[in-house]
């Protein structure tokens, strides 16, 4: 096919997408969306059809939800999108122009996107029956034990962690959350907005215990901690981020995969020409703020694909989007717009929540200096949706703060 875009004249007869998750599914829809007619394949891992991940610990987990419902596309609708799948096959290697299978075959392309997101971080030593959780296996089989169990032991209290701490709230076990730092989520918040966080688990019944290091496992059920203590639950769940997946690449390309695949704004792989990546594998450059940034969130993937489906055929790109993340826990919704990470102040916009008040409709404001760079809001949609605009108009701090 020959695209005519606006900057440029590309031939393209085959998009090669590696990872049927999110990121590889929502590319495929963009390249039909913008009007690609040639050769798609798309290359899965996991057996099943392609499926949405932040239900996994919330629905899924408390039941609400059967695993039908958070199927992204069955196979009726990949036929329709005439992709050619590759479901149960794991690629195992990147050359030049073409990607490996696990079975040997070697699918040649024009375009190759990777979308292998990541996998749970697990411990050292960490013993099988210790839970983590990233995909429908992992979900299903910790829905089952805790629905057998009295209490559960969460390790690291990130989102994910938080998110399955309420699930068996709500079932009524016992939760204990064990925190290596001072607040719960300081990496995606920051310390300020962080014990929001820590108050919510705490409200809700969880003994949450912060700055507690742990020295390793006795068995499956049982902990240790640095000062020699034990701690045991029925289930043992391990929340302490994901690592991004580029083992599988086997490569001699020179790529940089320090802290996920290195790319340009546009999702182009750096040092390996016509290999673009996006979602939870990507770190991409911010031509805005500086810096190259790996998101972990939902929207930041579709709008990467959009990104990465228009660069590939050649058309003009998108305005650039602001990242955005929600988080569902103890009956409300946590929402985070924009960049935190290059924020040196964080001010209150809505409620007494940073004053120690009802974390309930509190919102707060970061900045860099006087520009506004992100917003995060606990129950509080509207007002993250209405200075959502405000990032994207690059407001100053005076007009953000003027209401
Ligand atoms: C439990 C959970 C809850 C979440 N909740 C939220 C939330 O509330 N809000 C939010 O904003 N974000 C949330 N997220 C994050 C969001 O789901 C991810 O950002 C998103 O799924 C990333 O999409 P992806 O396509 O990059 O990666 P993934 O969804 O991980 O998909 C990658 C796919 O690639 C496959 N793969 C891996 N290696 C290979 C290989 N070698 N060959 C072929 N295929 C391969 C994997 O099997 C997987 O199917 C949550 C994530 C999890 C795990």
């Amino acid at each position: 096919m020959i695209a005519n875009g606006e900057r440029r004249v590309v031939v393209v007869e085959h998009v090669v997408v590696v990872g049927a998750g999110l990121g590889g599914v929502r590319t495929v829809e963009q390249l039909r969306n913008q009007g690609y007619r040639g050769r798609i394949s798309l290359v899965g891992a996991e057996p099943h059809a392609p499926y949405d991940r932040p239900p996994l610990s919330k629905q899924i987990l408390t039941g609400a939800w059967a695993p039908e419902r958070i199927v992204l596309k069955d196979a009726e609708a990949l036929a329709g999108l005439a992709v050619d799948t590759h479901f149960g096959v794991p690629a195992v290697g990147l050359t030049a122009g073409a990607v490996e299978l696990a079975d040997g075959r070697s699918l040649a392309a024009d375009a190759i996107v990777v979308a292998t997101g990541a996998e749970a971080r697990r411990l050292p030593g960490q013993p099988d029956g210790v839970h983590t959780l990233r995909t429908l296996d992992d979900a299903l089989a910790l829905k089952a034990a805790l629905e057998e169990a009295p209490s559960l032991l969460v390790v690291g209290a990130g989102f994910i962690g938080a998110e399955v701490a309420s699930a068996a709230r709500d079932r009524g076990l016992a939760v204990t959350v064990l925190e290596a730092g001072p607040v719960p989520c300081e990496r995606a918040l920051g310390p300020e907005v962080g014990v929001l966080c820590g108050r919510m688990l705490t409200e809700a019944g969880v003994d949450l215990r912060l700055g507690t290091t742990m020295a390793g496992f006795a068995d499956a059920r049982t902990v240790r901690l640095a000062g020699g203590t034990r701690l045991s639950a029925d289930v043992v769940l391990v929340g302490v981020g994901a690592v991004p997946r580029v083992d599988w690449l086997r490569t001699e390309l020179d790529l940089d995969v320090t802290n996920g695949l290195a790319c340009d704004a546009s999702g182009r792989v750096l040092g390996a020409d016509g290999v673009w990546a996006v979602g939870d594998v990507a770190a991409w450059d911010d031509a805005g703020h500086g810096g190259r940034f790996r998101y972990e969130h939902w929207t930041s993937v579709t709008d990467q694909a959009a990104v990465v489906a228009r660069d590939i055929l050649g058309v003009e790109a998108p305005a650039p989007a602001v990242p955005y993340f929600w988080s569902d826990q103890f009956g409300l919704k946590i929402q985070m717009a924009g960049r935190p990470q290059v924020a040196d102040s964080v001010v209150p916009l809505q409620g007494e929540g940073l004053a120690g008040g009802p974390v309930k409709g509190t919102v707060a404001g970061y900045f860099a200096g006087d520009r506004f760079v992100a917003v995060a809001g606990f129950g509080a949609a509207k007002q993250v949706a209405r200075h959502r605009m405000l990032l994207v108009r690059g407001a100053e701090k005076s007009e953000v703060l003027a209401g």
